[in-house]
């Protein structure tokens, strides 16, 4: 595909079915944009007449707009999303962020609204998840519509430079440099997210795994350098799969 902008319009519509297949979003709700590259612009998912939901997103309803939701390519057809200044206002102040993923993923909101912390609680079972709790992932405790840029203020205000925001009674913003990043981190969250939720259901606490063991992988670097493409490729053959 010769034009690129096109291209990241079907990368960003793949996103949006990905995280539907993964079980991230399910009906209409959450979105996913990518700044298109040298501009003060982006493409975004936005929803319409011809709305189906997420799971059923194709380039279609992926529009092309600015920073503060403005554009040509907004029509009767496709409006954006309540919530793009998620979006907008992150592009605006964090150049490095290419891709901006918002969504509800259940076990994330249950352990946001259990005030279960997401802590590193396992290790090689996923290292990116692993060093994501590591890091530690920074709360947004209002549980509000996302839908004026000052209360994108204040969530980036919490986030700062962080990758990843749990939104407390509400859902997750995720960033990425590119949209297979930010999607493979979406995943990624959600697993610790799920892990969390499932032990704590047992009644039992669960421990920080050893600092020994930590120090191992934290000298290590990427276990498996490119496992993110391959993760991608996985997540969108999962999705062909499903779709046939
Ligand atoms: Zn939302």
């Amino acid at each position: 595909m010769a034009d690129p902008v096109a291209e990241l319009k079907e990368k960003v519509a793949l996103a949006c079915r990905i995280l539907a297949d993964q079980g991230l979003v399910s009906d209409i709700l959450g979105h996913v944009s990518a700044r298109i590259p040298g501009t003060e612009e982006m493409v975004i998912r936005c929803r319409g007449e011809d709305e189906y939901g997420l799971p059923f997103t194709t380039a279609d309803a992926i529009r092309r707009v600015d920073f503060n939701g403005r554009g040509e390519e907004l029509t009767e057809r496709y409006q954006a999303p309540l919530e793009l200044p998620i979006h907008g206002e992150i592009y605006k102040v964090r150049p490095e962020v290419g891709a901006v993923i918002h969504a509800h993923p259940p076990a994330a909101v249950a352990c946001g609204i259990a005030g279960l912390e997401l802590r590193p609680i396992f290790g090689a079972f996923n290292v990116p998840a692993m060093r994501m709790a590591l890091e530690g992932i920074p709360v947004f405790p209002r549980a509000v519509l996302i839908s004026r840029a000052e209360l994108a203020a204040e969530m980036l205000a919490v986030m700062g430079s962080k990758e990843v925001c749990l939104l407390r009674g509400h859902g997750i913003t995720v960033t990425g440099r590119t949209v297979e990043e930010a999607t493979v981190r979406a995943v990624n969250l959600e697993i610790l997210a799920r892990m969390t939720l499932e032990v704590a259901k047992t009644g039992k606490v669960a421990p920080d795994i050893e600092w020994a063991d930590i120090a191992e992988f934290a000298h290590r670097g990427p276990v498996l350098p490119g496992s993110e493409r391959w993760v991608w490729r996985y997540l969108a053959r999962m999705v062909e799969r499903h779709e046939r």
